[in-house]
């Protein structure tokens, strides 16, 4: 039996939301407070709900949200810049198929979700700092409110206030070489039926599909050793930024230069840069507690970030649920720390692949098929997918 009744969640993201709906289930009442006056303020870009976070919103019978704004992606085919396919990653056996949902209608579908079980999201309440009196925590906001709860959890995304206000020297996000833009273009050619199409591009790495309608969609990840921040980014005019793009992938022979080049530049997407957090020292302090992209975020080429949000908040209110909060925090850590830094590292391998220079590119044309043949099976992603929280079994 719980013995937090209350919680404070600190961001109404992805983690935000499912963490408090999670934390519902366990018993305890929470409410989300979220630094900006909307949901999903200006948010753009594509992602990927891979089977493992569908089974975390299993837990909290909220997968459907992902099947009302959805398309499944039934496959990954991945592509050299010749347009030869270097292999063809299907669902893993037995699993469903991936979702494809644009952010702003997840964090859209995920706040009415929690609405409507009663969870309230509070917007216009930036977390600015806390204080934690050994048996609750209150959190000051930077509009000169505060709020008080048994525990809070920060859930407040890759530059987490959170994870700075109870560490310090926590880690800032790390610079993975690239940059990321996206766009939808309506007109495209033929549908992909379903695959997402990732192309190791001679100079950018592309990712894109058509669906049904003939609306396609694509994102671009662009090599670049000095770092870039978003507003330094969206200083550049979007029209200077898709000729750059066009010029990456010249003479590359896939449907990537058709799809950047038909796109008009008021629909670019200048999304920012690639980052991750290979490691995150503390994750719990006293009573407050890190949860998604706060405790671990992945670069966006893992295609996991989300799922494993959401895997962490059922986790941590299974935890909480079972355990008194000290040795909650520690199981929670415990039972995630091993699985997502694992996922981080391999999005960084990655990475690094988009990123080759000239010759490190050369290699990788060359080896890459061959290793292919041989890593790039649908089994060898089921330690990522297959992943399930067992809700029903005592937390120990
Ligand atoms: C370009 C791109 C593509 C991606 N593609 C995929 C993909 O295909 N699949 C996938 O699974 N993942 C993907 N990801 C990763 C995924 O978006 C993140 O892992 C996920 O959003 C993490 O959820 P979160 O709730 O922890 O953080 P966020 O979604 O960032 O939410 C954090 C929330 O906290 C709020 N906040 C911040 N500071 C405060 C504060 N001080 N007080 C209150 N609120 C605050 C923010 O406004 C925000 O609403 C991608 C990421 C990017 C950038």
């Amino acid at each position: 039996m719980t013995e937090v009744c209350t919680a404070i969640v600190a961001g109404g993201g992805i983690a935000g939301p499912v963490t408090a709906m999670a934390l519902q289930r366990a018993g305890i009442a929470a409410t989300v407070y979220e630094a900006y006056h909307d949901t999903a303020d200006g948010i753009g870009a594509m992602l990927s709900i891979a089977p493992n976070g569908r089974a975390a919103l299993d837990v909290l019978d909220a997968a459907h949200v992902l099947y009302d704004i959805g398309t499944p992606m039934s496959a990954m085919v991945l592509r050299s810049w010749t347009g030869k396919v270097l292999a063809e990653l299907g669902t893993p056996p037995g699993l469903p198929d991936q979702q494809l949902v644009q952010r702003a209608e997840l964090y859209r579908a995920l706040y009415d979700e929690a609405a409507a079980r009663g969870i309230a999201v509070v917007h216009g309440k930036r977390l600015v700092s806390l204080a934690d009196n050994g048996s609750a925590v209150t959190a000051r906001f930077a509009d000169g409110t505060e709020a008080t709860a048994d525990i809070l959890v920060g859930a407040d995304g890759i530059r987490s206030t959170t994870r700075t206000l109870i560490d310090a020297g926590a880690p800032a996000p790390r610079y993975g070489g690239l940059l990321n833009f996206g766009a939808l273009v309506p007109g495209a050619a033929e549908s992909t039926r379903g695959a997402m199409h990732m192309v190791f591009g001679k100079r950018a790495f592309c990712g894109y599909l058509v669906y049904d309608d003939g609306l396609g969609g694509w994102f671009v990840n662009l090599p670049r050793s000095e770092p870039m921040t978003l507003a330094e980014q969206r200083a550049v005019p979007n029209d200077e930024w898709l000729a750059r793009l066009r010029s990456a992938f010249a003479g590359d022979r896939t449907l990537a230069p058709d799809l950047i080049g038909r796109t008009d530049p008021d629909d670019l997407l200048v999304v920012g840069p690639v980052e991750d957090l290979p490691t995150v020292p503390t994750w719990h302090r006293g009573r407050v507690v890190l949860v998604g992209d706060a405790a671990h975020a992945t670069s966006p080429s893992s295609g996991q970030g989300a799922s494993l949000a959401m895997e962490s908040a059922v986790q941590l209110a299974r935890c909480l649920r079972d355990l008194p909060p000290q040795r909650a925090f520690a199981t929670y850590e415990r039972l995630r720390r091993p699985r997502v830094e694992r996922i981080i590292a391999a999005g960084a391998r990655t990475n690094s692949n988009k990123a080759a220079g000239p010759v490190a590119r050369v290699i990788r044309d060359l080896v890459m098929p061959v290793a292919m043949r041989s890593l790039a099976k649908p089994e060898k992603l089921a330690w990522q997918f297959a992943y399930q929280i067992d809700w029903a079994a005592t937390a120990a």
